[in-house]
Order: structure tokens, then C-alpha cells, then sequence
């Protein structure tokens, strides 16, 4: 590894990796890279061109053709990505830290996501030696076939991930990935490119060979675009906005790349009346404004029966306002700041939106100090389901508290918007948590508490928040072809 980075051991200043080579970009350019908590730059990575992403998807298709990682047994391939799970969680710390620089997170938080990551890994190296197909026997009497089908790796795949916890998001489109046998070309955010290249360095290291795995940063509109349009990627597996995944859908139609598109959401935490107040209020504030509310499935939209709307909104506004918000390193904070200005603007966009439109600010509603993109944890009441605030991704710490009078009402409301990825019900009585879980249009319903999950279980979107799913045997099944061989039977 690289001494005398600017950002530690782990990341080769002003290089990328392809082929298992650090290398500058093509032209030599750099991408600056900024602390969100002081608005300070703290370094450069290299900023990747069209004719680094060329570079990048020959490596990793002379890997996939030549079998470099396919040809070693699947076992073999299995306790290599143990070997990698086990490099990232000797390097935790260090992971965190890049990872908490980049975003913003208090460096806690990028722990618990890096071990998370590291499930991930261990998780989907389980599959590597149980990707196999099934058998059957066809035909008539006087004619019969035996069959079988394969799983084969679908090719080379660009995983293409968002900002808001890299570590996660990777592990959940690289893992499956590697088990299914695909080699790759990681294209992380360019407001938060640090800890990938970092994998990428880890993945060399556990003895993946060269050319599986090549990360090129840089930005959406260039190197993105340049993957999506490739014509030798056979797979782009994405994680970012609705509006981003509708232009890869497009971009991916010259070779009729396949596609996973894993996008945005505006997922409802419906709040029955008969649910344990005390037990719920903390835990639907940090349903919404864990990492910031910069959180795929964050629950941003608060449904709560109209007898008890006003206690639940003022304890969330209450316990919203007992988090810490500061400085990643500094003790005891709880929320960093957004990830840039532009987040921030954003967000105070649509804050200004929502006053314009008659909602109430019952808390926070402001930026926090002058320097670094701090912003209040936010609770609008008075909301109207029409409301911006509402229908949009905020992609910030803004909620918004509608009241509904019985539980049809609260359903309709929660399936009232474009999006579908998660959801939550709070009742202490499951008949009626199971009955509101059926008729959710969520690709995830979870039942007193907002954000549970794990890698067994599949998540992904209904309607615009996206196409297929990660994590889970579907997961796997996303970077797999079948193959049917059929062969005749001579009596
Ligand atoms: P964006 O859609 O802006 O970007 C996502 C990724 O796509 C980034 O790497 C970005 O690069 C890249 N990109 C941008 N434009 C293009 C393009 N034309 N072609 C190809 N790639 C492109 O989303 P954000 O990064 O701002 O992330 C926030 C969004 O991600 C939210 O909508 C959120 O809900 C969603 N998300 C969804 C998750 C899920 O599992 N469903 C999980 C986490 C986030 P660059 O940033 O360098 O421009």
C-alpha cells in the first residue's frame, strides 16, 4: 500500500485501479475531494475520462474471457471473498474514517455500515459453491432428452453506486457479483470516491486477480454515461436517483444491457392508533433521520392517526432536537452534515417550498453554523399530501407528519406516491401490522421499527424505485444467465 497519502494507507493519491495497475487518468485529471464538515479540501483522487472507462471495461473483459476469477474453483473463489471480508474488517477503522471524511457521518455510524458490509461479503461468499442449476428429463418414449440448465456469470458488470454510504452500497452490487463470477468496473460517487478505491486495494490484496475488479471515479454525466452506453458491459447494476436510473434505462438500450436499478424513495411510516407511543418515538426519529436522512429507505413521511398525531409529532420533534449534530470525530454526535452544498441547497429549497405551501415548521427548519453543511433535524406539520415536501425525495433531514382518520385512509395515503421501496407499521396488534403489510406497494414492510433488514432478505423497489433486488438469492440471481443444454437419449 501507498505510504505518504494524503488519505492514509488505504488510497493511492491520485490514481485508479485497472487491470490491477494504479494508474493516473488518461488525461491527467484530478477530482478534488471535500470534507463536508469544514468545507476544506483534503485531497485529490483522479477523475476518470471516457478513455479510462475504455481501459477499464477491456481489463475486465479480458478478465471474464481469459477466466481469471472463473477459473479458479468455486470454493477457491468462496474463500477468497472470505479473505477480503476479513481485510475489511482488520481495516475498520481506517475504512471509517475515509468513509466519514467523505460523507460526513459521525465515524460510529461508518462503522456499523462497514460491518454491515462485511456480512455482505461473508454472506455472498457463502453462495459462490452454490450457484448451480436444476435437471430434467423431456420428451416421448421414442424420443428422450435429458436437460439440465447452467448459471453462468453474466459478464462484465459496472456497478454504479451513490454517495451516501459507499461501503453498503458496493459491498451489495460487488459481492453478489463476485459469487456469480462477473468481473467488474466500480464507478463510486464523485462526491465520495475514497473508500471504493480503497476496496478495490483490499480486493487486490485478498487475492483477487487483476482485472475483476478496477474502479474508475469520476463523474455521472462522463464516466457513468460512458458505462452505461458501453457496448462490451453486459450488466450495470445502479443505486442513485429515479431520475439518473430513467437516463441509464435509456443509455443501456444499444446492446440491451441488463439492468438493476436501485433508485429513490418516499417510504411512509404509518403510525396506528394503538401503538406503543413511548416505544415508537425514538425509533421513528431514527427511522428518519439516521445518516442524516440521506438514506435510500429513510421514512420520510409520518402517517399518524388524527387522535394521536399531535403527541407523536411533538415527541419526534423532541427527540429530533436531543441529536447531536457535528463533527464526525467529535464525541457523542449523532448526525454529521449533508454531503455538499448542493445537498444542502437542496434541502433548504424544499424547506422553503413547504413553508410556501402551508406547512408548519415544528422543528429545526435551519443551517447550523457557517461553515461545513450542517442543517436542523426538520419536522413539518400541517402538511398536505399535495405538498412538495411530500411527493418529492428530499434526499435531507426533512419530515413531513400527515394525519389520517382510519387505517384504509392511512393505506391509501402511504400508496400514494411514485415511489415504493420501504415502509413501516407501528400497532401493537400484528393482525393489524399483517393486514396494512399486504396492502403496502413496498418492496419492504417492517413492523415496529423503520430500518430492519439484512443481507438474507431481499430489498429493492415497487413502481419508481427501481428494477430487481439486492441482497438475498435474488441478489446473486441478478448477475446470472441460464443456460439450458439439452442433450438426446439413445435407447
Ligand atoms: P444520483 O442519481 O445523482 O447518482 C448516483 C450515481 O450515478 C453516482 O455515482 C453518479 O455519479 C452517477 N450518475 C449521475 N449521472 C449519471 C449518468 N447520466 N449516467 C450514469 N451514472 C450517472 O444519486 P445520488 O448519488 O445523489 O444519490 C441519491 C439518490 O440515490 C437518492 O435518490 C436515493 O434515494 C438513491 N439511493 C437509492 C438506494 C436504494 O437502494 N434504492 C440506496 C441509496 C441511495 P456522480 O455522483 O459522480 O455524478
Amino acid at each position: 500500500m501507498t505510504e505518504n497519502s494524503a488519505f492514509g494507507p488505504l488510497v493511492h493519491d491520485g490514481s485508479m485501479l485497472i487491470d490491477g495497475e494504479w494508474v493516473p487518468s488518461a488525461d491527467g485529471r484530478t477530482l478534488p475531494v471535500i470534507d463536508p464538515g469544514t468545507e476544506e479540501q483534503v485531497g485529490a483522487v483522479a477523475l476518470g475520462s471516457p478513455a479510462d472507462v475504455d481501459r477499464a471495461v477491456a481489463a475486465a473483459r479480458a478478465a471474464h474471457v481469459q477466466e481469471r476469477w472463473m477459473g479458479m474453483s468455486a470454493q477457491q473463489r468462496s474463500a477468497t471473498m472470505w479473505r477480503l471480508s476479513d481485510l475489511i474488517a482488520e481495516n475498520v477503522d481506517e475504512l471509517a474514517r475515509l468513509e466519514s471524511l467523505d460523507v460526513g457521518m459521525p465515524e460510529p455510524t461508518a462503522q456499523a455500515m462497514i460491518a454491515e458490509a462485511v456480512n455482505m461479503y461473508r454472506y455472498f461468499a457463502g453462495w459462490a459453491d452454490k450457484v448451480y442449476g436444476v435437471s430434467a428429463e423431456i420428451g416421448p418414449a421414442q424420443m428422450r432428452f435429458q436437460g439440465f440448465t447452467r448459471k453462468e456469470p453474466v459478464g462484465v458488470a459496472a456497478l454504479i453506486t451513490s454517495w451516501n454510504a459507499p461501503m453498503i452500497g458496493n459491498a451489495m452490487k460487488l459481492a453478489p457479483a463476485l459469487a456469480a463470477g462477473c468481473t467488474t468496473v466500480l464507478k463510486p460517487s464523485e462526491e465520495a470516491p475514497l473508500s471504493t478505491l480503497a476496496l478495490g486495494g483490499l480486493a487486490l490484496a485478498a487475492g483477487i486477480p487483476a482485472g475483476v475488479v478496477n474502479v474508475v471515479p469520476g463523474s455521472g454525466p462522463v464516466v457513468g454515461a460512458a458505462l452505461t452506453a458501453h457496448a462490451d458491459v453486459d450488466k450495470v447494476s445502479f443505486t442513485g436517483s429515479t431520475a439518473v436510473g430513467k437516463q441509464i434505462v435509456q443509455a443501456a438500450a444499444g446492446n440491451l444491457k441488463k439492468l438493476s436499478l436501485e433508485l429513490g424513495g418516499k417510504s411512509p411510516m404509518i403510525v396506528l392508533p394503538d401503538a406503543d407511543i413511548e416505544a415508537a418515538v425514538p425509533a421513528l426519529a431514527v427511522g428518519m433521520f439516521w445518516n442524516s436522512g440521506q438514506i435510500c429507505t429513510a421514512g420520510t413521511r409520518l402517517l399518524v392517526h388524527e387522535d394521536i398525531a399531535a403527541e407523536v409529532a411533538d415527541g419526534v420533534a423532541a427527540a429530533s432536537r436531543a441529536m447531536k449534530v457535528g463533527y464526525r470525530t467529535d464525541p457523542g454526535v449523532e448526525l454529521g452534515p449533508l454531503v455538499s452544498r448542493r445537498q444542502l441547497e437542496r434541502v433548504e429549497g424544499y424547506v422553503a417550498a413547504g413553508r410556501e405551501q402551508g406547512a408548519t415548521v415544528l422543528t429545526g427548519g435551519r443551517r447550523l453554523g457557517e461553515k461545513g453543511y450542517y442543517y436542523e433535524p426538520t419536522v413539518l406539520t400541517d402538511v398536505d399530501p399535495s405538498m412538495t415536501v411530500v411527493r418529492e425525495e428530499i434526499f435531507g433531514p426533512v419530515l413531513g407528519v400527515v394525519s389520517y382518520a382510519d387505517v384504509d385512509e392511512a393505506v391509501a395515503l402511504a400508496n400514494d406516491s411514485s415511489y415504493g421501496l420501504a415502509s413501516s407499521v407501528w400497532t401493537r396488534d400484528i393482525n393489524n401490522a399483517l393486514t396494512v403489510a399486504r396492502k403496502l406497494k413496498a418492496g419492504r414492510v417492517n413492523i415496529n421499527i423503520h430500518r430492519a433488514g439484512g443481507v438474507q432478505l431481499p430489498i429493492g423497489g415497487y413502481k419508481q424505485s427501481g428494477w430487481g433486488r439486492e441482497c438475498g438469492p435474488e441478489g446473486i440471481a441478478e448477475f446470472l444467465e441460464t443456460k439450458s443444454v439439452v442433450t438426446r437419449m439413445w435407447a
